[in-house]
């Protein structure tokens, strides 16, 4: 059996990798051995009546042991260890849900409903570096994926909405508590439905602006606002999640830098879990929805088509309503009354912690074993 070291595995995408690798039996087939970085020698997770013992996330020798090593830890943390694991020889393969390495030219981007061929040729040509795609990126694509296939997409205009969780555990918890906080200054007669509602928009509005509201990990609130940045500033107007659209579509898709033309805006806002993106984008020939919906409904078992009408999109192109599941949810197809080119407007909605991180990764495992 492979011996498969997990670092992050008690983090917002760790966790949900654990979860997915119990549902789909994943440990039957591996040996796995789990790492902290801030516990080593504790109870780690028990799985199947296994109780397994923490390792040293930061000794290179107990994980140059492993044939195989996943990492939900991030980003500081691989480029700390990953190039000491390679100076000292190592030949495994490393699994990285953290964006450090994606751009390495030896790395692949991992997104197999997208792209198996271009995964098989890399493990046959040697590589061993496989990388999860920005959680944005991955989700856009596993919606368009029938329109990629079919060579459709000339430019997209990708404007994100993503969620607290997508932060890491310790910003969603913020989030949580910031509304807690703000429901704790508000009496039961504030909330009441009688009289002006604003003195209680008011109240509110105060509350979030004010000193005390919790937001030493977001640095701003984010419960009843939204944070319009996203990652490091580049300098050129972009933020470094903004620059990730269109690098990565196109290294996922095997194409050239810029052969598909990707920007946008990326917005924190204060949903918990599940990435959305409204997408503009001008296809190279008009397509009916009809053929919209053929074509993204056949592409892979992940991708849901919602109609274009309220009911359905209200009801089933949700956050609330995709949570949790891998489904990725596309609609609001229409064309846009700009002018007479074929350009269209889209909404995808799915879970990152999902497709947007954990299951590359643990399909990617299965690839590498033989087993999918
Ligand atoms: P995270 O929740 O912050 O967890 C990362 C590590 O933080 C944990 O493994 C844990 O390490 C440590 N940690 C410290 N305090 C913690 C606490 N209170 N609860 C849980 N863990 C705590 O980060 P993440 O969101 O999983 O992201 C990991 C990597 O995946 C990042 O590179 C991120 O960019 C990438 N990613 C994230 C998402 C997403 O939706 N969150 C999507 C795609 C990619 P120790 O156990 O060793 O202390």
């Amino acid at each position: 059996m492979k011996q498969v070291g997990i670092v992050g595995w008690r983090g917002m995408v760790g966790s949900v990798l654990l979860q997915r690798m119990v549902e789909e039996n994943d440990f039957d087939d591996i040996s796995a051995h789990f790492y902290s970085t801030s516990s080593a020698g504790a109870a780690g997770p028990v799985i199947g009546g296994v109780s397994y013992t923490l390792k040293d996330a930061n000794s290179i020798s107990d994980l140059a042991e492993m044939d195989i090593i996943i990492t939900c830890q991030g980003g500081d943390y691989t480029k700390a260890i990953y190039p000491a694991l390679i100076n000292c020889g190592w030949q495994g393969y490393w699994i990285d849900a953290a964006s450090a390495l994606r751009m390495d030219e030896k790395a692949c981007i991992i997104l197999d409903p997208v792209n198996r061929p271009t995964i098989d040729r890399a493990v046959k040509e040697g590589i061993k570096l496989f990388v999860g795609g920005n959680c944005s990126i991955t989700l856009s694509l596993m919606g368009l994926a029938g329109l990629i296939k079919a060579d459709l997409i000339e430019w997209m205009s990708v404007m994100t909405y993503q969620s607290a969780s997508g932060a890491g555990a310790q910003y969603v918890r913020e989030l949580i508590v910031q509304s807690a906080w703000i429901s704790e200054h508000l009496s039961s007669d504030e909330l009441a439905s009688s009289g002006s509602v604003l003195p209680l928009v008011n109240k509110v509005s105060a509350l979030i602006n004010s000193a005390d509201m919790p937001i030493q990990n977001f640095g701003a609130p984010l419960m009843g606002s939204i944070i319009p940045w996203i990652d490091s500033d580049l300098g050129d107007g972009n933020s470094r999640e903004e620059w990730k659209g269109e690098a990565e579509t196109n290294k996922i898709l095997g194409l050239s830098p810029g052969a598909i033309p990707v920007n946008g805006l990326c917005i924190r806002v204060g949903v918990i879990r599940c990435h959305s993106a409204a997408i503009t984008m001008k296809l190279r020939r008009d397509v009916s929805e009809e053929e919209f919906a053929a074509l993204v409904t056949h592409s892979h078992p992940w991708v849901n088509y919602v109609p274009n009408n309220k009911v359905e999109s209200v009801s089933k192109l949700t956050p609330a309503y995709i949570s949790g599941s891998l489904q990725v949810g596309i609609g609001r197809y229409k064309k846009m009354s700009l002018n007479n080119d074929p350009i269209y407007s889209v909404l995808t909605v799915g879970d990152q912690l999902l497709w947007g991180a954990a299951e590359p990764l643990r399909r990617m495992l299965n690839i590498l074993l033989g087993k999918i």
